[in-house]
């Protein structure tokens, strides 16, 4: 199998480390595995990603001139069960943020209880800077670099920031000609015409609102036209949880983009918004709405605060002037460690992404049941037995930091942590 792995260098983050989302991530599991009575032999084998996968490799672009692109593909651990993550297209990927994000595929789904490892894969490129043929190309020939690694019983793509429906449809194709017959059950986030789930492009955008509700019953804010939110991003995540808390009657005050933001007091007309983004591409120049930039969203007066963009969004400089009371996390890693200490002195209750946003990996696992299955659910079903999910993940990681005195994301760390722990021990070290 053509799998590269660097065991001198995968604990080892490279330079820029406040920036480097790897650096948060072992950072992280540093801090939980204080509070866990683990051994020191677990510890050591849970930090390491169980293989990294480096390819670089050739699309013809339309111009007939050859180009090399690099892609990226890291299973972090295979303990529970097969891999499991999204693949991104951005042109920010690195090695350490797809080993970063693979460790925090790992917790999320333990701390979800779905029997799976995890996995995050990743393409250095700009997917509006290509023609739909070259992303095709580009699509069906990383697919099929990976070929060695994925498939229904060992390693599950799904999408994630930059890829689509539409992309996983050519990774199931490219795989399903290679092996001789259709394997729907490859990857997840598929179109609905060839065994994708009713309810997964939603799912994490309305676990992400669900975790909200939880938090904000705590804080007796019952009245959801009492309440404030504003989202950064307007992707997949940010544009389903603008939506859903939208229809529960919640106000959202603020959406922005990568291009800038809009802001209303008063609460926007989100449908609306939704239909002028896919008219002009972003969310700039919607009417009735103030412009802002993503900085000064951040800081807006608003009582919840949903950062669905990118990682290390939340830091050291702007974590003084946050003005939510609570902040659920969208995005993967989007708080800083520094961020987080002096969010929680403050006393903002910060839900984080592996709790918050777990909803498009749990819409994902019953995909993939459906597929395996060849029996497919309703959509009342999917959304009923998603909430329950994230209510309980949210009680159980919610009575660990109570009992423990720790903050959510240390909580939910140690869950996962254990749950993984437990069974690596059970399952024993080979040969
Ligand atoms: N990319 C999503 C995430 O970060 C979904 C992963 C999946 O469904 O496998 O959770």
């Amino acid at each position: 199998m053509v799998v590269a792995y660097h065991p001198s260098t995968a604990t080892t983050p490279s330079p820029h480390v406040e920036s480097n989302p790897y650096s948060v991530a072992l950072a992280q599991y540093d801090r939980a595995v204080r509070y866990l009575n683990l051994k020191e032999n677990t510890i050591e084998f849970l930090r390491y990603p169980h293989r990294e996968f480096t390819v670089n490799f050739p699309v013809v672009r339309d111009n007939g001139k050859l180009e090399m692109f690099t892609g990226y593909r890291v299973h972090h651990s295979t303990v529970l069960g097969p891999s499991k993550g999204g693949i991104r297209y951005s042109l920010a990927v690195t090695l350490d943020e797809i080993r970063a994000l693979a460790m925090w595929m790992t917790w999320k789904c333990a701390l979800a209880g779905i029997p799976y490892g995890g996995a995050k894969g990743g393409v250095v490129v700009d997917p509006k800077s290509l023609s739909a043929r070259e992303l095709e190309a580009l699509t069906r020939r990383y697919a099929a670099e990976l070929i060695p690694l994925i498939g229904p019983n060992s390693d599950i793509p799904a999408p994630d920031m930059g890829t689509n429906a539409q992309v996983m449809a050519w990774i199931m194709d490219t795989y399903s000609m290679t092996v001789g017959y259709s394997v729907p059950a490859v990857v997840t986030g598929k179109p609905l015409n060839i065994g994708g789930s009713l309810g997964r492009s939603e799912a994490t955008g309305r676990s992400v609102i669900t975790c909200m509700i939880e938090a904000l019953k705590r804080q007796n804010m019952n009245h959801p036209d009492d309440v404030s939110i504003a989202i950064q991003g307007f992707g997949n995540v940010g544009s389903n949880a603008a939506h859903y808390a939208h229809s529960l009657g919640y106000k959202v005050v603020a959406v922005s983009d990568v291009f800038g933001g809009v802001y209303n007091p008063h609460g926007l007309d989100v449908p609306a918004l939704q239909r002028y983004t896919t008219e002009t591409g972003s969310v700039v120049g919607f009417r009735e709405a103030d412009s802002i930039t993503n900085d000064q969203l951040l800081t807006l007066s608003c009582d919840v605060l949903i950062p669905a963009a990118m990682e290390g969004q939340l830091t050291e400089e702007n974590a003084p002037y946050i003005r939510a009371q609570i902040v659920v996390e969208g995005a993967n890693g989007p708080t800083t460690p520094e961020a987080d200490d002096i969010l929680n002195d403050r006393g903002v209750l910060i839900v984080p992404d592996v709790l918050a946003n777990a909803g498009g990996v749990v819409v994902s696992y019953f995909e993939w049941v459906q597929d395996l299955q060849a029996f497919f659910w309703d959509e009342e079903d999917i959304y009923k037995r998603l909430e329950k999910q994230m209510q309980h993940s949210y009680r159980a990681t919610e009575n660990t930091a109570e009992e423990h005195g720790v903050d959510m994301r240390t909580a939910a760390q140690m869950l996962a942590i254990r749950r993984v722990a437990d069974a690596f021990e059970t399952r024993g070290v080979y040969p």
